[in-house]
């Protein structure tokens, strides 16, 4: 059976930080990518907020670069999902065993038997829901502008959303398309004021204040979209826009639902931390605030921070995670 020290589930910049720290502390880190190696901020195009960087810098690169510092003091790195665990509430009946938590690999007879753990799964894009979505996913919708807007050039699009991601998506979107409309729900969008400048400014972009996607049209691909706008109002009405793809950029979920069973997450399903520490906590049912620690067990990055989701952040709490994995490992 693989037994390791500390097992870190995920790969991006929360993943990174915290096996460059693991393996400096002589951890000997096992990494597992995850369906999307390099995480979320691989689906951007360019990076211009994380220190170190004046003139921004390729996401690709700066994951790649992460990746080979933590490789260079020792990390090792698995490719796969991780399918199942079996996170130990307390090390009782297990002494003289150590590694008390059992994580499977693409759904693998024998687990990885972890002394420590930090996960650092991130988040994913999230959907409207709609069936006309579902029916025309991969031809003519897409959640990744940077994977998938080099297919839409000289067309026109819809990106959905008001926050930055959205504003993100359409300014990048509007390089290459002909036109791109940019839905929001509300009569104002949520994003920095920097990005919202960058839209309003972009002539290829119409933003479409207060509408609501009915459905998307077509017949093998997406060729358009109805619109409602101002729902329920007086005033309201049905309009059809012509498009040939349509982006999500409306939010994120969180990927816990795997450790459900075994660590406290909130409402949204991000994993429960307090008062700035990576310790994950055992569920109680009803409970909101739960107190006793799962031990051995962090978490870093946007699966437990529903609040700032900025790479920085999530590479200093991978720090934090490593850090207190190495406490919690010369405690025993
Ligand atoms: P946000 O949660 O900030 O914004 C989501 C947007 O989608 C909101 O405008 C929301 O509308 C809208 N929305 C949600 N659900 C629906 C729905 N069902 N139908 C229509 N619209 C919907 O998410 P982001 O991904 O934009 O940003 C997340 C975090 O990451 C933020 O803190 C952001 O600042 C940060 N970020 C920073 C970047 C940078 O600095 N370069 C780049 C990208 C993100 P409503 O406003 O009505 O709720």
């Amino acid at each position: 059976m693989n037994k390791v020290s500390c097992l870190i589930i995920g790969s991006g910049p929360a993943g990174y930080t915290a096996a460059i720290y693991a393996a400096r502390a002589n951890m000997h880190p096992l990494l597992i990518d995850g369906p999307q190696q390099g995480g979320q901020l691989t689906t951007t195009t360019e990076v211009e907020n994380f220190p170190g960087y004046p003139e921004g810098v390729d996401p690709f690169t700066m994951m790649d670069d992460m990746r080979r510092q933590a490789e260079r003091f020792g990390t090792q790195f698995l490719s796969g999902i991780v399918t199942k665990v079996e996170f130990s509430p307390s090390l009782e009946g297990r002494v003289g065993e150590r590694s008390p938590h059992r994580v499977w690999v693409d759904d693998a007879v024998e687990p990885i038997l972890a002394d420590t753990v930090i996960i650092a799964t991130g988040a994913s894009a999230k959907y409207l829901g709609l069936e006309s979505e579902r029916t025309f996913r991969g031809r003519g919708v897409s959640a990744c502008a940077t994977c998938d807007g080099f297919f839409y050039r000289k067309k026109t699009v819809a990106v959905v959303g008001g926050g930055d991601t959205a504003c993100e998506e359409a300014n990048y979107l509007a390089g290459l398309c002909e036109k791109v409309y940019l839905i929001v729900r509300k009569p104002y969008l949520r994003a920095s004021q920097i990005m919202q400048d960058r839209v309003l400014n972009n002539p290829k972009i119409e933003v479409l204040f207060e509408h609501n996607t009915l459905r998307l049209t077509g017949e093998d691909k997406v060729q358009g979209a109805d619109l409602v706008f101002r729902k329920g109002e007086p005033d309201e009405q049905i309009r059809h826009i012509a498009i040939d793809g349509f982006f999500l950029a409306i939010g994120h979920h969180p990927n816990t639902d795997l450790f459900k069973d075994y660590v406290a997450r909130d409402a949204e399903g991000y994993i429960l931390t307090r008062d700035g520490s990576p310790q994950c906590y055992q569920p109680v049912t009803g409970n909101p605030s739960p107190v006793t620690p799962l031990p051995g067990i962090f978490a870093a990055g946007d699966c437990a921070d529903p609040h700032y989701r900025q790479a920085i952040v999530a590479a200093a709490s991978g720090c934090k995670a490593a850090i207190e994995a190495d406490r919690y490992l010369k405690s025993l």
